[in-house]
């Protein structure tokens, strides 16, 4: 019996075959007791009686078992089939009845079962060859849609110097128009072209940041600088626009809060500019505050946290989590009243985010928000250069005619901004196209005896350009204290760093506007300006001198000994390796060049060591051709070193 079947299971057969035998032994057992009530019982009859009832039997049951049971029996194992999946036709029984016709329908319902199976295979390899175009073609399309996205990307980033220099030109001239003799309604207008410019030029900085950071081109620098002055001074730049407004607008710094600390100066300021912008511009009444505190984090380093709150009108909870995706804003009709892109705060959460820090948002309708930047830091110990808070200005006390300046700037339109705003200071003023032309404009200078006053250095220039320019100019002891100033893009904010370390004494941000302009150069040649250029190795070195003075042991002049022995070796081997682009040969180099200068306690040395390491970790090949020039006048100033200790 099959196992599937119910436990009670008799076949039709034998029931059949049962049934019929009972009605055979009645019809039997009736005739002999009829026999026996009429004394005519025969025995012989009895046994012939009982042995027809018994081949009757057995003849129906074999009937019942051709005609009803195999039938149906094939017809169940066809079917057992079918659920376990083998669509295959049953061998149907000729008995011209129903039963026949019974599994004549069963074969043509597995032929019709068979077709339609064939059919959805058919369906189904035609959907999954559709399925696999479709992604083939939508990641087809995802590509290219990346790839013109990063093209588009890497020509905005790539156009900023192209988008920049006409901004300049404008705000230039502007500046100096405005400066002339105007009458009132001819001074109200260029008002309006010149604050139409600024917000040009903020939309336009805006774009190209995020550009910037999108086609993985933004570079974030590791440079000391106080954070306390650096956001003190931007608070400032927005006290007459809260003043304008009627808010209260304030800095607070909580004790724990850092003040020198190794990051990035103007991203900082820009993320705290645009966190108090939008403070300043939404809110119409109550006031604004900056604070900045710290928290510590794990592995003993410490997070800053720039906290921006305002009064202002608050940003419905449903918004909160969209308004730091690009081009969106919180509210139009806010937005219509006041203006924006929608691109500050989506240029915060890319920025912070390229620092390791993330930014938040609480914010009640009504009450006002609360932005938070959080930014890993790390503290360094005492007051170092700070080359993002400029020089102050300071009330012009010199004779511009008595000074000679020299501006070295390649852009026609960029020479005539500047030159205009100078002369009509009554500055003299000479003009060279790149630093090789300079540098023959300096040389004559030096010979005629007028002498330049004070250099303006442009920093991209053909043929040599404005980092390598200084260099060569302070090799020459008798230009040593030539005030150079520096003139960056706000693009290259990379170079900042660069500038300062090639010698050059401060930097102003294009587009040049004149009074800044005007203020670093009255600065400079008051004699009253900071100078951040690297300090002479004398001064900087004085430990290690010291020293080497005072080693009885003779150890430290023997470490250093070792170290300039094999320092020219080291230095062509970095050389080398930055030519083959050979990252693990220069970061292993410098970092041995670190660990010697660690020993000497060269913290200059050292921190140029590093500085290779960390460009060659990653990859950033482009910038180790300055500072293996800078490991050379270190290493340089200490063979002078020793040969003084000697002496
Ligand atoms: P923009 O200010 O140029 O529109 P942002 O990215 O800086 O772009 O801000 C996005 C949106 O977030 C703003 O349009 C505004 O709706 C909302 N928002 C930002 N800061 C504030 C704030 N301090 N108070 C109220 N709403 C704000």
């Amino acid at each position: 019996m099959d196992a599937q079947q119910p436990a009670k299971f008799r076949s039709l057969s034998s029931k059949f075959s049962r049934f019929i035998v009972a009605l055979l032994t009645w019809l039997v057992l009736v005739i002999m007791l009829w026999d026996i009530r009429h004394q005519a019982f025969d025995f012989r009859k009895a046994v012939l009686l009982c042995a027809v009832v018994a081949f009757a039997a057995g003849l129906i049951s074999r009937f019942t078992i051709r005609l009803l049971a195999r039938p149906l029996k094939l017809l169940e194992q066809g079917m057992t089939a079918v659920r376990q999946g083998k669509l295959e036709p049953i061998q149907v029984s000729a008995t011209r009845d129903e039963i026949q016709h019974l599994g004549e329908s069963f074969n043509r319902m597995i032929e019709d079962l068979t077709a339609s199976q064939e059919e959805i295979r058919q369906h189904r390899e035609l959907l999954e060859e559709r399925i696999r175009q479709r992604t083939e073609d939508l990641e087809k399309a995802t590509r290219t849609a990346l790839a013109s996205s990063q093209a588009k990307s890497e020509f905005l980033a790539n156009m900023s110097h192209e988008l920049r220099t006409p901004m300049n030109g404008l705000l230039g001239m502007l500046d100096v128009v405005l400066d002339s003799n105007l009458d009132g309604e001819q001074k109200e207008q260029l008002e309006i072209a010149q604050r139409s410019a600024y917000s040009l030029l903020a939309l336009l900085n805006d774009i190209l940041d995020l550009s910037k950071i999108e086609a993985g081109k933004m570079m974030i620098e590791r440079i000391p600088f106080n954070v306390r002055t650096v956001l003190d001074d931007c608070v400032k730049s927005f006290q007459a626009r809260a003043s304008q407004k009627g808010i209260a607008l304030h800095f607070e710094v909580d004790s724990a809060a850092p003040a020198h600390i190794m990051g990035d100066p103007l991203r900082v300021r820009q993320m705290a500019a645009n966190l108090l912008s939008n403070a300043v511009k939404f809110t119409d009444c109550g006031w604004v505050s900056l604070r900045l505190s710290a928290s510590p984090a794990a592995g003993g380093n410490a997070v800053m946290e720039i906290e921006v709150s305002d009064t202002g009108p608050g940003i419905d909870a449903d918004k909160l989590s969209t308004i730091f995706d690009k081009f969106t804003q919180a509210d139009g009709s806010i937005t219509r009243k006041y203006g924006g892109t929608g691109l500050g705060l989506a240029i915060i959460k890319r920025l912070t985010e390229l620092h390791g820090g993330s930014v938040y948002v609480e914010s009640k309708v009504g009450k006002g928000s609360t932005f938070t930047v959080k930014l890993p830091c790390e503290a360094v110990a005492g007051a170092a250069p700070d080359p993002a808070t400029g020089v102050t200005a300071a009330p012009a006390e010199v004779e511009p005619s008595a000074a000679r300046l020299l501006l070295v700037e390649d852009n026609l339109v960029n020479q005539k901004v500047v030159m205009a705003i100078l002369r009509k200071k009554g500055y003299q003023l000479d003009v060279a196209a790149n630093g090789r032309e300079a540098l023959a404009k300096l040389e004559a200078s030096e010979r005629s005896d007028h002498e330049y006053d004070l250099v303006l250095m442009d920093v991209q220039m053909p043929v040599l350009d404005g980092l390598e320019t200084p260099r060569v100019i302070r090799r020459n002891a008798h230009w040593n204290s030539l005030p150079i100033i520096a003139m960056t893009a706000h693009a290259m904010n990379g170079d900042r760093e660069r500038c300062i370390q090639a010698g050059m004494d401060t930097y102003i941000s294009k587009p040049v506007q004149a009074a800044h302009l005007i203020a670093t150069i009255e600065e400079f040649l008051l004699g009253r300006a900071q100078m951040q250029r690297p300090a002479p190795i004398n001064e900087i070195e004085r430990g290690l001198a010291d020293r080497l003075m005072q080693d009885e042991s003779g150890m430290a002049n023997d470490l250093l000994r070792v170290f300039l022995q094999l320092a020219p070796e080291r230095l062509q081997r970095i050389e080398a390796a930055t030519g083959d682009a050979d990252g693990a040969t220069l970061a292993t180099e410098a970092h041995k060049i670190a660990a010697a200068a660690e020993q000497l306690t060269s913290r200059k040395l050292g921190d140029c060591a590093q500085r290779i390491e960390r460009a060659a970790q990653r990859g950033e090949f482009q910038h180790i051709a300055p500072e293996l020039e800078a490991l050379r006048r270190e290493i340089h100033f200490l063979e002078e070193l020793t040969a003084e200790a000697r002496g």
